[in-house]
């Protein structure tokens, strides 16, 4: 009879058949990462049509990592095991960017045209006048870790100097507030820029079909519907062993190891993850620019940048210069909002609401706090957009997956032999696409579990005191963050004001 107490199996045998269900950040590295350690045997599951759609929000799909553009940055203040495995990914990101050019595309990108990594800097702006801790602390460790002077205090005549000197001049106050008498205190992280999400995701799924992995894509052949289980496995057991998954055609897929990937669905699907992580939403608004003003703030004279970004409902902004189709994209973060839903066993979870899944919404609205702050923003650091009639055109909830600390999860689901969790990507998980299935690879294996970062990835619960926590969780649809009783705002056209008067 199993129990709860049976270790964990590890995987080893390159034959054994291993699903991945969700191909997002989470489930293509990991794929990448299993092929090239030799395993034959892959099946990724998505419910998205992304061999079609290319991660393309334009073309429809909707996930935290099938986006136009995210954040580069090896800045974590103090907390450097992050900054190393973004130092780790950054050759990476410079490696497939190679790869690119070398001619190793999948049909529809251009060798000689795509990057997906873009390393134009990423400005930290605050609004205080002097700069907060956790920058003081990224620049003593990014010196520490040996990248000196990668960091640079905007104020600081000598480090203005070092930017000029290393070609990112512009990124010191790209928004041109020093000659409109306002503040600009901020550090550049040189390391730093853009990445094309939607590209990237692509890019990578060609690289793990390129290795021998299976894809199974679309709405019914793609959708996990429910766990398959050991016919000995009985409820009264504490551990039930699960043997493969059935998707929504009535197929069954049988596998030694299913690896849940489903980014901010997943805690819905595995109600194990209660009080470990819950999907919240992010605000995002497109504004589509005129060519000057898309020149103007193209990627070689405008860094990617983030705005009180830890200083809750009144700041958290970040964004980008506009695409190679003049769109700039502004995210709001100070408040993330929930979808709290009635689930089987009686318990709210929240759940991603999305175009994908409901397109007759269409997602059109994003809270009125969200248009509020990023308006107040746009009249302070960007007036030369409402000056010349740009509005917001579109605008979208971004479905995180937040954990309680920020950290990940990586490892085996307690009671479901054969189950593994890679997700709780907590906002700052894109920038390991290249990487971070080496790492989820390494805890299937049982190997280098003593590292700070697989110990903070492990299953854990959310401690009883406030200490650590980061994220509080499952505050249920009459919780202060619940969408139902956010007012919205219809965003679409949206008139922006070159005055603050909000
Ligand atoms: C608004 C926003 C901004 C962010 N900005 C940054 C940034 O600047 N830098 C950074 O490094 N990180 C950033 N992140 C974090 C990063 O994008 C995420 O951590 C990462 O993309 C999560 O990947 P994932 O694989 O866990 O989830 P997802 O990308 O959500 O993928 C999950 C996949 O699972 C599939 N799925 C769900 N249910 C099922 C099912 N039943 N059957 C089959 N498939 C299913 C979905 O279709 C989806 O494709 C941001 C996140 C958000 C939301």
């Amino acid at each position: 009879m199993e129990s709860s107490s049976q270790s964990p199996p590890l995987l080893s045998d390159k034959n054994a058949a291993i699903n991945i269900v969700g191909a997002g950040v989470f489930g293509l590295s990991t794929a990448i990462h299993l092929a090239q350690r030799g395993y034959k045997n892959i099946t990724m599951f998505d419910k998205q049509p992304y061999d079609v759609s290319r991660y393309s929000y334009f073309k429809g799909c909707d996930a935290a990592s099938a986006d136009m553009n995210k954040i580069f940055r090896s800045a974590y203040g103090a907390q450097t095991e992050y900054q190393n495995l973004s130092i780790e990914a950054s050759s990476l990101w410079r490696q497939w960017n190679e790869e690119i050019a070398s001619g190793n595309v999948p049909e529809g990108m251009n060798s000689e045209r795509d990057k997906v990594f873009l390393n134009h800097g990423n400005l930290s702006l605050t609004d205080q006048s002097t700069l907060p801790a956790w920058e003081e602390a990224t620049m003593q460790n990014m010196n520490a870790a040996g990248l000196t002077n990668s960091q640079l205090n905007t104020y600081d005549p000598a480090h203005v100097q070092l930017a000029q000197e290393k070609g990112f001049g512009y990124g010191i106050d790209p928004f041109h507030r020093r000659q409109r008498g306002q503040s600009y205190l901020g550090v550049l992280d040189t390391t730093g820029g853009t990445l094309l999400a939607d590209k990237a995701c692509y890019f990578a799924l060609h690289k793990a079909k390129t290795l021998g992995v299976r894809t199974i894509f679309g709405p019914q052949s793609g959708t996990l519907e429910s766990f398959i289980y050991s016919s000995s496995s009985s409820s009264s057991h504490d551990t039930k062993t699960v043997t493969g998954i059935r998707t929504l055609d009535g197929k069954s897929h049988y596998s030694s190891f299913t690896i849940m990937a489903c980014g901010g669905w997943t805690p819905a699907l595995l109600p194990e993850l209660d009080s470990v992580c819950e999907a919240t939403a992010g605000s995002v608004v497109i504004m589509k620019l005129p060519d000057h003003l898309a020149r103007r703030y193209s990627p070689h004279t405008f860094p990617s940048w983030t705005y009180n970004i830890r200083d809750g409902a009144e700041g958290g902004l970040y964004g980008f210069a506009a695409t190679d189709d003049g769109y700039m994209k502004i995210g709001y973060r100070g408040t993330k909002y929930t979808n709290p839903k009635l689930q089987h066993d009686g318990r709210e979870r929240s759940v991603p609401v999305t175009r994908y899944t409901d397109p007759e919404r269409i997602t059109d609205e994003v809270p009125a706090q969200a248009i509020k702050v990023v308006k107040r923003f746009i009249a302070d650091f960007l007036p030369d957009l409402p000056a010349n009639g740009v509005g917001i055109d579109l605008t979208r909830l971004c479905w995180y997956t937040d954990s309680w600390d920020n950290h990940f999860v990586i490892d085996h689901v307690p009671g479901r032999r054969g189950v593994f969790v890679a997700t709780a990507g907590s906002g700052h998980a894109f920038k390991f696409l290249p990487n971070i299935g080496a790492w989820v690879v390494d805890v299937l294996e049982g190997k280098g579990l003593e590292r700070q970062l697989v110990k903070s990835w492990k299953w854990r619960t959310r401690p009883e005191t406030k200490e650590n926590v980061v994220n509080e969780l499952m505050q249920g649809s009459e919780g202060p963050r619940a969408l139902k009783k956010t007012k919205m705002s219809v965003a679409r056209k949206v008139t922006l004001s070159p005055r603050a008067n909000l």
